[in-house]
């Protein structure tokens, strides 16, 4: 079920944090999109998306309608949750919360995903960042918008994405990659032009003073994730992150 996990306890007057990055397996999804699928745009069975979903609320001790989802663009459009309505899933790809009662979901096979966390101001946010995410800067948005909500101490976990072999793209789109993140100019197995989307995001994030973990994994290579990439038609797993109140809360 998990590709990743990890849960810091709150201490103090510091907010904790449960995030995690699942991988394919333990759902009810079959076929291509076996087994835990978790987005309901794939062509996948609703209710066995909707089983999934229910599996990953449990596993972090949530009910279903507290896992925030959203409809993915490829832009860099930033929503708060406490603005949106119980169960929407707005257009943008990033989304900030400062709740505990709810977590934070991104989906992905192949673009990065990207986990943010202050616990010392009590901010979680989960980005999607693809190649177009990450050359318009929905990463730098997101930090922009934790900051003007008050966060001071941002550290990030950068899940497992397509690496710069697996992604051979044009010369020009590589270029114009490059011309945002110079990091992000990649080389494939074979020599042509690639672009390395998550060193890109890693890149952004440590320039905006961001503490970075990066996972390791390459989605096309690992059978143990979806990737658009090697299967085309298939499933989607995600990065999650819940904030956990701090004691002097409890
Ligand atoms: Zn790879």
């Amino acid at each position: 079920m998990f590709f990743w996990r990890e849960r810091i306890e709150p201490t103090g007057d510091s907010y904790g944090v449960e995030w995690a990055v699942t991988d394919r397996w333990g759902g009810s999804s079959l076929d291509e999109h076996a087994e835990l699928n978790l987005a309901l745009h794939v062509g996948d069975r609703p209710e066995a998306v909707e089983t999934n979903r229910h599996r990953l609320a449990h596993e972090l001790g949530l009910r279903l309608p507290d896992l925030r989802f959203m409809d993915q663009q490829h832009g860099c459009d930033v929503a708060l949750t406490a603005e949106l309505a119980e169960g929407q899933a707005p257009s943008v790809d990033a989304l900030v919360s400062g709740s505990s009662d709810e977590a934070l979901v991104v989906m992905v096979a192949d673009c990065a995903p990207v986990l943010l966390l202050d616990r010392t101001d009590g901010l979680v946010a989960a980005v999607h960042a693809g190649r177009p995410g990450m050359v318009s800067g929905v990463v730098p948005a997101t930090v922009a918008r934790l900051r003007e909500l008050g966060a001071r101490q941002l550290e990030a976990v950068v899940g497992p994405s397509v690496c710069a072999r697996c992604y051979e793209v044009p010369a020009e789109m590589r270029d114009a990659a490059a011309a945002v993140e110079p990091v992000s100019a990649g080389v494939s197995w074979t020599g042509t032009p690639s672009v390395d989307v998550a060193a890109g995001v890693v890149s952004q994030l440590v320039r905006e003073g961001v503490t970075v973990r990066w996972l390791p994994g390459c989605t096309r290579e690992d059978p143990n994730l979806y990737s658009y990439r090697r299967d085309g038609r298939t499933g989607r797993f995600v990065g999650v992150v819940r904030l956990l109140p701090p004691e002097r809360a409890a």
